[in-house]
């Protein structure tokens, strides 16, 4: 209604709750829940800060949705956005057309991606979310072996509890078993290893390192069981994110590079999280030295200001899909829009005139990592782990015996639930959280932030305390 409109232009976070509840259908929300408590109305942000409709001013240790790597407020992404609709706001790619801005950016990203065992990234497949993207390299891994011959390649192995995507293919891609338990998934031909997680999967006394090796047999152990000539493509999160920052050992990925190369399977480098920065480095695989085929990208390459993902295609795919391929089958109206593009320029010459990645990799990152560590003293934190820009502490009831709490007690969202009270967006996923906050934060704002986290585990450990927990 027209009254309620007005009246939520005004801020007037009733009205809009009311009317959030009444129409607006919200991604991975309870709406039985939201209706209860209201949704939390935000209305602007800048730098690292965002502020809600009550006027409460957040420090946003997520980057949105570990997105917004260049901060709020970058006046010149809107400018790029704002050239660009008066230019051509939007032309499609199909039927033999291209853009400027489309090209541009493909043409930046082949540079940004550096050459690792004589494998270049030369081209680019254009997307609007991760999801997309994930759906794109379901559809050109198989489009790959059929051309080579081998249509009999068809299964993806992936890993339980990664993050893919929400579409039918990203979902299944997914290792949640909530998503899967929702709409038939997988989908066929897609199967899940378990996760390099020393937390909560190595062996009692077991070292990072022999753990690191033992996860990634897990992937071999998979291709014998699949039938190696049925395995088209293994795709994996540099550092799983949504799944709890979960940081492999280093000997994981180097195990894994001998396994993939062995069977001569794809790699699919999922990095819609860990590119652009985030872990030091344009791309992650940088970070790790393997060698994708494939990489995934969204999020990051516009600082979440516009959609746009897309896929990063080796030389290996991209020869064969040029040179056999005829006609492939697939894109989308907005694959290579121009103003997401333009955006995603803007955005990339920010980032490289400030070196974000270099300062996460030789400045405000080593500091995170200093920080965060000071974590492990506090009687909650059983860890307390970074790697670039991401971090993950996990609460437990018993450091010695890292025994967990009750997962009824939800104690990642109680202390969430003081996080937002304090003014800190930080994340919960089971009783690990997490945050990546964008990638502009200075030295003082990591300070900050840690106090705001220390507060907020004290104040979580109050309320055990007082719960009879402890
Ligand atoms: N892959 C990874 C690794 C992700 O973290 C995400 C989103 N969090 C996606 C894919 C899906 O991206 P989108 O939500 O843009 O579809």
């Amino acid at each position: 209604p027209p009254a309620l409109v007005r009246r939520a232009e005004q801020h007037d976070t009733k009205a809009i709750q009311a009317l959030d509840s009444a129409h607006y259908l919200h991604p991975f929300t309870s709406h039985g829940d939201l209706a209860g408590v209201g949704a939390r109305v935000i209305t602007r942000a800048d730098n690292i800060y965002v502020w809600d409709s009550e006027g409460a001013k957040i420090l946003d240790a997520m980057s949105g949705l570990w997105c917004v790597n260049a901060g709020y407020g970058r006046k010149e992404l809107a400018d790029a956005a704002y050239q660009q609709m008066m230019t051509l706001p939007f032309y499609n790619s199909f039927f033999n057309t291209t853009n400027v801005p489309a090209v541009q950016l493909a043409a930046k990203l082949a540079s940004l991606a550096p050459v690792v065992g004589g494998r270049k990234f030369e081209h680019v497949f254009f997307s609007s979310s991760g999801s997309e993207s994930n759906d794109t390299n379901v559809r050109m891994v198989r489009r790959y072996w059929d051309l080579l011959g081998q249509p009999q390649r068809k299964v993806i192995i992936s890993r339980h509890n990664a993050y893919h995507g929400s579409t039918m293919a990203g979902a299944s891609l997914g290792g949640m078993s909530g998503m899967h338990a929702q709409g038939d998934l997988p989908i066929p031909n897609i199967t899940h290893i378990e996760q390099p997680h020393h937390w909560d999967n190595a062996l009692p006394g077991e070292s990072h390192a022999d753990f690191g090796r033992r996860a990634a047999g897990w992937l071999e152990e998979k291709i014998l069981e699949v039938g190696p000539e049925k395995v088209a493509a293994f795709i994996a999160e540099p550092v799983q994110g949504a799944g709890g920052v979960i940081i492999p050992p280093e000997t994981y990925w180097p195990e894994i590079q001998r396994i993939v190369d062995q069977y001569g399977i794809l790699l699919i480098s999922d990095e819609v999280i860990c590119a652009f920065g985030r872990l030091g480095h344009w791309f992650a695989y940088q970070k790790f030295g393997y060698r994708p085929d494939l990489i995934t990208f969204a999020k990051g390459v516009t600082s979440g200001y516009i959609p746009l993902g897309g896929v990063m295609v080796g030389d290996r795919v991209a020869k064969v899909l040029i040179e056999q391929g005829g006609e492939f089958n697939h894109g989308y109206t907005y694959s290579g829009h121009p103003v997401a593009c333009a955006v995603a320029l803007a955005n990339l010459e920010l980032m490289e005139r400030e070196d974000l990645p270099g300062r996460v990799k030789n400045d405000i990152g080593p500091y995170l990592a200093e920080r965060f560590a000071e974590l492990s003293d506090h009687p909650l934190v059983g860890a307390a782990e970074t790697c670039g820009f991401v971090a993950g502490l996990v609460l437990v009831k018993d450091k010695g015996t890292r025994e967990m709490f009750d997962p009824a007690l939800s104690v990642g969202m109680i202390c969430r639930g003081h996080c937002f009270r304090s003014g800190l967006i930080m994340r919960a996923v089971g009783d690990r959280m997490i945050i990546a906050p964008p990638l502009v934060m200075t030295r003082e704002q990591i300070d900050e932030m840690m106090g705001l986290i220390v507060k907020c585990l004290d104040a979580t450990l109050d309320d055990l305390r007082n719960a009879g927990e402890l």
